[in-house]
Order: C-alpha cells, then sequence, then structure tokens
C-alpha cells in the first residue's frame, strides 16, 4: 500500500513537473514571437550624479506588452527566456534598439564628449558566457555608430564569480572601451575585495539595502561605497525613493543614483523630460557654496 501512495504522489510529481514544462515551453514560443512580432519596447530610467543632480545616463529595461496579458515586466518572462538560447536573442536586440535610441538622442555623431550621457543595458549570464557576445555587441556599437565609451553593460555578480568564461568576455569588452557594471551588488556572494581583481567599472548597490530602514544596512551601505572607492569604483545606489535615503546616501559620498524619487523608468519619448524634472529632485536642499 505504501508503495502504491508512494508511486501515486511520484505520479503527481512528474504530472506537476510536466504541466510546468510545457508552461515554459508555452511562454517561451509566446517570447520568441513577441520578439519577432514586435511586442518588445524599452523604457529608459534617467541615472543621476549625486552632487549635481545631472543625469549622467539611463538604463534601459525591457517591456512586453503581450496581446491579452497588458505590459508583462522582465521579472515574468526573463527567466524563462534564460532557460533557453532566446535570452541571446532578447539581449541582442536590446542592445540594438537601446545604443540606436542613444545614438539618436545625441547633439552630434562622433566621438564620446566628455560628462556625455551613457546608456546601460543589462546583460544575461547566459548570454555573457556565450561565445558570441563580444561580437554582439560590437555589432550593435557599428550598426549605431554610438561610440564605446557610452555603452554600459550591467551583469550580476554571480555569474562572474563562477565563470572564467564570463570574466574573460567581460575583460574583452572592457579592453574596448565599454563600461561594465556590477548589478544588484550585495546580493550574492561577492566580496568587495573580490571587485579590485575584476573587469568592472561601477558598482550597482542593491534596492534592498537602500530602503532598508535597519541601521546596520546603513552602515553597509557606507562601508561598501567607501570600500569600491578605495579600488577606484564608481558608486550607483539603485531604488532611491525618499529624499532622507538620497541624504543619507549623500552624506556616504555616494556617486550616483536611480529610482523613482527621481524618475520611474520612462518610455523613450518622454526620457529627456523625465531627466529635467529629475534634475530638481536630486539636488541638494542646501547647495554646498561652488568655489
Ligand atoms: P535591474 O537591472 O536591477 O533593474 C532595476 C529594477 O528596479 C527595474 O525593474 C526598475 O524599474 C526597478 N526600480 C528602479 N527604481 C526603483 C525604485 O525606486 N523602487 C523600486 N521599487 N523599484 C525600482 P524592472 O524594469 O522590472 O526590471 C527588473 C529586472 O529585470 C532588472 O533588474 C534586470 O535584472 C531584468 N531586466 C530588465 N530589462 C532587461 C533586459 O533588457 N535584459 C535582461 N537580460 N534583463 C533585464
Ligand atoms: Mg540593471
Ligand atoms: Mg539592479
Ligand atoms: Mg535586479
Amino acid at each position: 500500500r505504501a508503495k502504491a501512495a508512494g508511486r501515486g504522489r511520484a505520479e503527481l510529481f512528474d504530472e506537476a513537473l510536466r504541466a510546468q514544462l510545457v508552461e515554459r515551453s508555452e511562454l517561451q514560443a509566446a517570447i520568441a514571437a513577441g520578439l519577432a512580432g514586435g511586442e518588445m519596447r524599452l523604457v529608459y530610467q534617467p541615472v543621476h550624479d549625486v552632487r549635481s543632480g545631472a543625469v549622467i545616463g539611463y538604463e534601459a529595461l525591457i517591456r512586453w506588452d503581450r496581446p491579452g496579458h497588458g505590459t508583462v515586466p522582465p521579472d515574468l518572462f526573463i527567466g524563462a527566456a534564460e532557460a533557453s538560447r532566446l535570452i541571446c536573442d532578447l539581449d541582442r536586440w536590446v542592445l540594438a534598439e537601446a545604443t540606436s535610441q542613444l545614438a539618436a538622442w545625441r547633439d552630434a555623431p562622433g566621438p564620446a564628449r566628455p560628462g556625455e550621457p551613457t546608456v546601460a543595458v543589462n546583460i544575461s549570464g547566459r548570454h555573457l558566457v556565450d561565445s558570441r557576445v563580444v561580437a554582439d555587441v560590437a555589432a550593435a556599437l557599428a550598426a549605431s555608430g554610438l561610440p564605446a565609451e557610452l555603452l554600459v553593460l550591467e551583469v550580476t555578480e554571480t555569474v562572474l564569480v563562477d565563470d572564467p568564461t564570463a570574466y574573460e568576455h567581460l575583460a574583452t569588452l572592457r579592453a574596448t572601451g565599454v563600461g561594465i557594471a556590477i548589478d544588484d551588488f550585495g546580493t550574492g556572494y561577492t566580496s568587495i575585495g573580490q571587485l579590485r581583481s575584476m573587469p568592472v567599472d561601477t558598482l550597482k548597490i542593491d534596492r534592498s539595502f537602500i530602503a532598508s530602514d535597519e541601521p546596520s544596512h546603513r552602515t553597509l551601505v557606507g562601508m561598501m561605497i567607501h570600500a569600491a572607492h578605495a579600488f577606484g569604483l564608481t558608486v550607483v545606489a539603485e531604488g532611491v525613493e525618499e529624499p532622507c535615503q538620497l541624504e543619507a546616501l549623500r552624506a556616504d559620498s555616494c556617486d550616483q543614483v536611480q529610482g523613482y524619487l527621481m524618475s520611474r523608468p520612462v518610455p523613450p519619448e518622454e526620457a529627456a523630460g523625465a531627466a529635467d524634472d529629475g534634475v530638481q529632485r536630486a539636488r541638494p536642499q542646501h547647495p554646498a557654496p561652488t568655489r
């Protein structure tokens, strides 16, 4: 009897697993069709310099206008795409779209000028270990005419630590002039010390640390900023929603901020306006006297 019950459970488990796999492959098929059918679009969230409030760049974030489902956020479909090579197609599309958008926004073509805004694209770990990633980035830059210095690739820390191939690809990309940012820092197992030897320019502190009211988290953020600076890295705080968070980050010498306080991610036609409004909100309440 026990055996029969065990078999029954196993069958139930098989059934649930099969249903999940079917659901996933249906979702993957829908993503592939959506990508081919022009259902994907990018929204842009400005990133601000803490001291001046100026926009130093934009992060491109994908949205899927899926017929019958409304706008699907990336957390609901990137995972399914990452389970197959589909993610590389998706990343390639994002790279092409984001680089040509920034190229179109630029006042004049040609080499990057100091202080000119950048565009950041999220690269999936699966794509980063793919042998084509370096060529994919180069192709997007060539097609758009965007200087490499104006593109930033955001990668999560876990990928870098466990994979020598990912590391090697990033080093090659960085040598071409592209900026590299570690996204969601603090959620994985990387220590800041490990970052010293990594091909990285920027550290993005995960939103969970910024949103936290715990005094220990506040201390931790201060320590992360301090250590990152010691290694010559630029620090961005993600998910800044409250003026007090911005003030705390300013006191801790954080370089850049991104979050709903300044601007939500917006469609490209609104991005310039959002950037201007956000400058006001990112400005210090009592500006220090300038010399
Ligand atoms: P991420 O790269 O860490 O992006 C930041 C996420 O935080 C975005 O969510 C953004 O809308 C959200 N956010 C920004 N400011 C605030 C804030 O003040 N408060 C709160 N609560 N949230 C804020 P989104 O757009 O839903 O993206 C989620 C994740 O999906 C991204 O995290 C990234 O890992 C992934 N993703 C987004 N676009 C792409 C893409 O084009 N390609 C790939 N491979 N992954 C993407
Ligand atoms: Mg990101
Ligand atoms: Mg992030
Ligand atoms: Mg994230």
